[in-house]
């Protein structure tokens, strides 16, 4: 048998053909050696099923430079980043799966700056002497929030971990039953509390918890009276919650610091932007809130991390726990989240310096504006393979923040004409950058809301593809 497994090419052979030498520089020896392996062993597999029968090689070139492209992209398809771009045209700003919140420049600045050079983390330049992480964030997070001090932890999960655990291991924490929230699937109150060493003491039920329900249930073991943000739900109909004024009165005569967990913890109102009902930071503290919790990479707009801000002797509690070393913030955090929070400094810079703002309070005009040109650009490149057309919709804030809240908007509903729906929205998922979308009543729904610059004709050219 004239076996064309005897004409496969050797491994250096293939590696000195094609681009190889170069991805070799590039990438190294040892993945592309793997890779080149890997495509002869598939080569050997396919010409043994074909039975190495006759002078042919079942339809395989064997040329070295034929066997180095298969090479090529499995070297590709093996360096790529598991942790790739994504545009997001679903219209939820703040999409947990998606990597929530998209920095503003200067944070994105900040974060190359930090990673790629020594910095003064924790060394104070004036003194010499040793500083502290948090120094380059406190002042600001004070003077945002009014608090006396702060710091910044992995997430707000960790935050509330944190607080609890410093504050009140041992020790009784009072929530209302309708306060007991579940955020992302893992992160639950009764849970958290169980892990802090703190004990749950509930009180009211999932409707109605009054000032007396508080005032019961303290006792001499009463670490903490806890206010959650029911962040990702609302509890309509006959309804009563204790105001954090009323629950700070109630831990003042009790002599009881109050804690606010407030989820997305807003920096300026937003209701005079048309997004109601999130409580505002320093509205807290104003309130007599003796710490507050909130996320980083919610409404604020920067980078995943938790704040801690309020008394100094609560907030230096937390810090002095060795938990807080488990728990800290990396250089790139810190740079981004300061980056971010100096756009707070003026409301209005923010409003036009954040995107998650931005893209919040897109104005209706401008919404329609970008559906017209991105329907434009999809029927340009892909107009015969799908019903294009333009209209009315809503779009979600997302990350468990402003439950309820849809925002008008102008959507692209693309219907497919040879292909089902699912398998188009499949394809966009696999295309580079890939393209998430959402799908509703048959038609695939693109929200130009959270498109960030020169999307639009990405998502085109990966439609077009996807159609053909
Ligand atoms: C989102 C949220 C959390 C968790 O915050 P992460 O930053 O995602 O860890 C905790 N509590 C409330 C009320 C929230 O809304």
């Amino acid at each position: 048998m004239r076996d064309a497994r005897r004409r496969i090419p050797a491994v250096h052979h293939v590696l000195a053909a094609g681009r190889l030498p170069e991805l070799r520089g590039l990438y190294g020896h040892a993945p592309v050696k793997e890779a080149v392996e890997a495509v002869l062993a598939r080569l050997r597999e396919r010409l043994a099923a074909a039975g190495g029968s006759g002078p042919g090689d079942a339809g395989v070139n064997l040329a070295p430079e034929a066997v180095a492209r298969l090479v090529e992209e499995e070297v590709e398809r093996a360096m790529a980043p598991s942790l790739r771009r994504v545009i997001n045209a679903t219209g939820v700003v703040l999409h947990t799966n998606l990597g929530r919140a998209v920095l503003s420049d200067s944070a994105r600045l900040a974060v190359q700056e930090a990673a790629g050079a020594y910095s003064n983390l924790e060394l104070d330049l004036a003194s010499g002497e040793r500083g502290s992480r948090h120094d380059h964030v406190e002042g600001l997070l004070c003077r945002l929030t009014g608090a006396e001090a702060a710091m910044v932890v992995n997430n707000n999960a960790a935050a509330v971990l944190l607080t609890l655990t410093a504050l009140a291991a041992g020790r009784e924490v009072i929530v209302s039953r309708g306060e007991l929230v579940e955020i992302g699937g893992s992160f639950r109150i009764p849970e958290v509390m169980a892990q802090s060493g703190a004990r749950l003491v509930e009180v009211g039920t999932t409707n109605k918890t009054r000032t007396e329900d508080y005032r019961r249930a303290i006792g001499p073991d009463t670490g903490l009276l806890l206010k959650v943000h029911p962040s990702n739900y609302r509890i309509v109909g006959f309804t009563a919650a204790v105001a954090l004024e009323e629950l700070v009165a109630i831990g003042r005569e009790a002599g009881i610091p109050v804690m606010y967990d407030m989820g997305s913890g807003a920096l300026i109102p937003l209701d005079r932007y048309g997004l109601p009902g999130e409580p505002v930071a320093w509205e807290a503290i104003a309130a007599g809130a003796g710490i507050i919790t909130f996320s980083g990479d919610k409404l604020l707009g920067g980078p995943q991390a938790g704040v801690i801000a309020g008394r100094r002797d609560l907030v230096e509690r937390c810090r002095r726990h060795p938990l807080a070393r488990a728990l800290r913030v990396d250089k790139m955090t810190l740079a981004a989240l300061e980056a971010t929070l100096k756009h707070y400094r003026d409301p209005d810079a923010a409003m036009a310096a954040v995107p998650v703002l931005r893209m919040l309070t897109m104005p209706p005009e401008e919404l329609a504006a970008r559906a017209d040109e991105l329907a434009g650009l999809i029927l340009a490149r892909a107009g015969g393979a799908a019903r294009v057309e333009v209209c009315p919709g809503l779009s979600q804030v997302g990350g468990g923040s402003l439950p309820g809240t849809e925002l008008p908007t102008t959507l692209v509903a693309v219907v497919p004409e040879r292909l089902s729906v699912n398998a188009l929205a499949a394809r966009l998922r696999q295309s580079r950058p890939a393209v998430v979308a959402r799908i509703e009543g048959g038609r695939l729904l693109l929200d130009p809301r959270t498109l960030l610059p020169g999307d639009a004709a990405a998502v085109a050219t990966a439609l077009a593809r996807a159609l053909s």
